[in-house]
């Protein structure tokens, strides 16, 4: 124990440091937060008081998500031409290639560019329900296709461009070497970034992390984490995408959806143990699935170390 004051009550001596393991190493923490659009006025507003929460932490950008099935495509550019009045955080907007022609991608990165947007999330997307390919005759037909069609695009060098991965395999690969082998394809066609589905089993991560190494792929592998707002939900979500809710994730959260105040403590202090642990592995970046509520990502960057330079700057706001 590291003492760095004399005893003084009654000879007890003051611990300086918290109950966890320090973290090691050196670099400084790095993190993202992805919203989706809102599709109301309230929902504006919310997202607005999320964003004002976040931007004082920093992060190397704010991403949008992009509507594969149609419902919000405009809605993302709209929303990221709002956050770009509201914080100077670099934005980055998702866009998906499932059902589309290559000429209306091409028209929504055009939309990005003259927003200001070249930061990109590039994505197949899930085909509509009931199809199991969505892809169109003339458009990009996976992820990889998609990111050498905006790197073949006049201005393909200026774009800064993340990918998908999945540490516990995309549900529709035909086997794990096929996801590896497409994640590769992603890299090779120009992708600078991979940000993973969300997850909970961090030796899951770390085995895919060293996977991802030994198939020479070096650009970074970023994280995806994702804060349980309702154990319900994420469940849910969870079984759709194919990502394991360990038995420690549920005894602790399964009976709280129902307890508001108690339910966003817990759910804080497990997805800071998941960050810290990770970064205790080495990494470095971490990206968040805001859900487009701040209060868990700020908890837990904050047990990251990651935290406003003026503390004042989260006073006053109650989302
Ligand atoms: C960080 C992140 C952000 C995301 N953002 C969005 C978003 O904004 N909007 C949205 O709609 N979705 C989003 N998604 C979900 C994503 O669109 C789906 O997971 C989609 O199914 C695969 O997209 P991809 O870019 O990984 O595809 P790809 O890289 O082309 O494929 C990934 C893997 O899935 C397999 N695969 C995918 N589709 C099929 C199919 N139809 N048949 C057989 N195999 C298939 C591929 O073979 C490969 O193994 C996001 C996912 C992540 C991890």
């Amino acid at each position: 124990m590291t003492v760095t004051q004399p005893p003084h009550h009654g000879g007890q001596a003051e611990a300086t440091s918290p109950p966890w393991a320090a973290l090691p190493g050196a670099g400084a923490i790095a993190v993202s937060f992805e919203f989706f659009p809102p599709a109301t006025a309230a929902g504006t507003t919310n997202l607005d008081v999320c964003v004002d929460l976040l931007t004082p932490l920093e992060p190397s950008f704010m991403s949008v998500t992009y509507g594969a099935r149609g419902t919000d495509q405009g809605r993302t550019a709209s929303t990221l031409r709002h956050l770009g009045e509201r914080t100077d955080v670099p934005l980055a907007g998702h866009i998906t290639c499932v059902g589309a022609t290559r000429g209306e991608v091409q028209a929504v990165l055009d939309s990005y560019v003259e927003a200001g947007i070249t930061r990109i999330v590039a994505l197949r997307g899930d085909p509509p329900e009931g199809q199991t390919d969505g892809s169109v005759e003339g458009g990009y037909r996976s992820a990889s296709d998609l990111v050498a069609g905006i790197r073949a695009r006049a201005d393909g060098a200026r774009f800064d461009v993340s990918v998908a991965a999945y540490p516990e395999v995309h549900p529709r690969a035909t086997s794990p070497q096929a996801d590896l082998d497409s994640l590769k394809a992603k890299v090779d066609a120009g992708a600078d970034r991979l940000i993973t589905q969300f997850f909970y089993d961090n030796e899951r991560f770390l085995r895919f992390r060293d996977q991802v190494e030994s198939a020479g792929i070096t650009v970074p592998l970023v994280p995806g984490i994702m804060p349980v707002l309702n154990f319900a939900r994420v469940a849910s979500f969870a079984a759709r995408c194919g990502a394991v809710v360990p038995s420690w994730l549920g005894a602790n959260l399964a009976t709280l959806d129902d307890q508001p105040i108690v339910q966003p403590l817990v759910a804080a202090a497990l997805a800071a143990a998941q960050c810290r642990d990770l970064a205790a592995h080495g990494v470095r970046e971490f990206h968040f699935y805001t859900m487009n509520r701040a209060e868990l990502p700020v908890a837990a960057c904050h047990l990251l170390g990651v935290m406003p330079r003026t503390p004042s700057a989260i006073e006053g706001h109650h989302p």
